[in-house]
């Protein structure tokens, strides 16, 4: 087994105490690993690749709560809306109006964070600071989907300086909306991996998601 029980409980209790959200990241493990951990009382899981997670899940105990952390294609929305519990990585309007409709159909509320984009990097997906307010305005145009709260991915940097402004970015964003008014209250901030978690909890994360402390190193 992969999965070492004193490291869990050791994270859980360290994140317990700060009032964190522990999210296992649990791609390319298997499913042994995946229950190992849920043994453990885990319920938090989450994965990156549709096929992946469409293969696992029914596999596996159906109290796992599911999170897609990864970029979806709307095409494939429909494959997890019937039991995805938190879709985060929102980066479009289009995928937004996919998850309402998709949820729609299995007359369910899917909970949703937008991704934004924080990382120096072209590549990592997300929205603009703007783009994140227009869609938060017009979250009403959306009653299958309820919009918790903001994910980001920090550069792949050893700069922690710049990580740290990275995080610290989203968390300013955050605290906007909040400062708005009620209507649109969001409650989870998810930044943070098993190289950075702690730096994003000093940033304000309430959220963070762990793989490789957890499991071992990925192949
Ligand atoms: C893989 C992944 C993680 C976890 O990474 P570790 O460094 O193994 O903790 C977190 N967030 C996202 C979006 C990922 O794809």
């Amino acid at each position: 087994m992969s999965v070492d029980a004193n490291a869990y409980h050791r994270l859980k209790a360290e994140l317990d105490a700060q009032g964190v959200t522990l999210l296992a990241v649990s791609k390319t493990k298997p499913k042994e690993d995946i229950e190992a951990l849920y043994q453990l009382g885990h319920r938090d899981f989450a994965e990156n690749y549709v096929q992946e997670l469409v293969e696992k899940q029914p596999l596996l105990p159906d109290d796992i709560r599911w999170h897609f952390i990864g970029h979806l294609q709307r095409n494939k929305v429909k494959y997890i809306a019937s039991f995805c519990a938190m879709i985060q990585g929102v980066d479009s309007r289009s995928l937004l109006q996919e998850i309402n409709k998709q949820a729609q159909k299995c007359g369910r509320v899917i909970d949703v964070l937008l991704q934004v984009h924080i990382a120096s990097e072209e590549t990592k997906f997300g929205l603009s600071n703007d783009e994140v307010f227009a869609l938060l305005e017009q979250a009403s145009l959306y009653p299958n989907v309820q919009i918790k709260g903001l994910m980001g991915m920090a550069s792949f940097t050893d700069n922690t300086e710049q990580v740290r402004q990275e995080f610290l970015t989203l968390k300013s964003i955050f605290d906007r909306v909040n400062a708005q008014g009620p209507h649109n209250r969001l409650t989870v901030l998810s930044m943070g991996m098993s190289g950075d978690y702690r730096l994003a909890i000093t940033c304000g994360s309430t959220m963070v998601r762990v793989g490789s402390l957890l499991f071992g190193a990925r192949s």
